[in-house]
């Protein structure tokens, strides 16, 4: 790796915000396959007890044995839950319902908010070569989201282009503060990305202001657009960039994926 500013092993990034529906899985699989496509090895850890990466990504929920739920509460062999895609260079560790629980699980543990960290930095991770891993983080400020910004070494925050689109994220700043002050420290922002895009939309036009007006140097400068093709992806349980390739939605996670590559020092906000 040549960027001096990289950390060594992967990158690890949480992408995170407790509202549903933002675009967290869509921007975790389809960012994970823009990366991969460039040559990255990337890492999609699904987070979420809906499991709608896994399911985006193909791993039917009768192939999910062993899951991050284990990866987290067992004591289990990597190779049981890291899992291939049809994507070259794009692994899985998928998740099922079974993760509901396990928020009430760590609350039992010493070490609960650092299950996901010692997870993803035991020597038996170095097999993979990773260059990212991205956490698919379900749709609250729970445990297990606390779990992925302690593992994380920064956060990457899709904002829905929609009204009260920035409502909430004082809540996630709050927590992210939280977390530096308690366990991770040099845990940064990777960025905010305004996802399902509407250049026809004033109400689109006027997110981006007052992000950009609030938010500063934080908010990437990659939009994701509304477009149908990326909806449609995951029934095909494939990511955008392979259903339809030059879609719009997928030339937008492109461009997100080469902005985050060259932007490894954004600044923490
Ligand atoms: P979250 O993980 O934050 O709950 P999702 O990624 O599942 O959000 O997205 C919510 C819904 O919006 C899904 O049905 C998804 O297909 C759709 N969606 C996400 N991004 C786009 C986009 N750029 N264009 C069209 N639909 C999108
Ligand atoms: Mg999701």
């Amino acid at each position: 790796m040549s960027d001096p500013t990289r950390p060594r092993g992967p990158k690890i990034i949480a992408v995170a915000n407790q509202k549903g529906g933002v675009g967290k899985t869509t921007t975790t699989i389809n960012l994970g396959a823009a990366l991969a496509e460039a040559g990255q090895k990337v890492l999609i850890v699904d987070l979420d007890p809906q499991g709608n990466a896994s399911t985006g990504l193909g791993v039917a929920p009768s192939d999910r044995e062993y899951t991050t739920y284990e990866l987290l509460l067992e004591e289990i062999e990597l190779s049981e839950v890291v899992r291939e895609t049809a994507l070259d260079n794009l692994l899985i560790v998928p998740a099922t319902v079974d993760l509901s629980s396990a928020d009430m699980e760590l609350i039992a543990s010493e070490k609960r908010s650092f299950l996901l960290h010692d997870a993803l930095r035991q020597n038996a991770m170095d097999v993979y070569g990773l260059d990212y891993i991205l956490i698919d983080c379900p749709p609250s400020l729970n445990l297990l989201t606390v779990n992925a910004m302690v593992a994380a070494h920064s956060v990457l925050v899709p904002l829905q282009s929609e009204f009260f689109a920035l409502e909430g994220l004082s809540q996630l700043m709050l927590t992210i503060r939280e977390v530096r002050q308690s366990a991770n420290p040099g845990l940064r922002i990777e960025g905010i990305v305004l996802t399902m895009f509407d250049s026809r939309n004033n109400l689109s036009a006027q997110v981006e202001q007052d992000a950009r007006d609030n938010l500063g140097p934080m908010v990437f400068k990659t939009r994701i657009p509304r477009n149908v093709r990326v909806s449609e992806a995951p029934s095909y349980s494939l990511p955008v960039l392979q259903y339809d390739s030059t879609s719009k939605g997928a030339m937008a996670y492109r461009d997100l994926a080469r902005e985050l590559m060259s932007n490894q020092t954004r600044a923490a906000a």
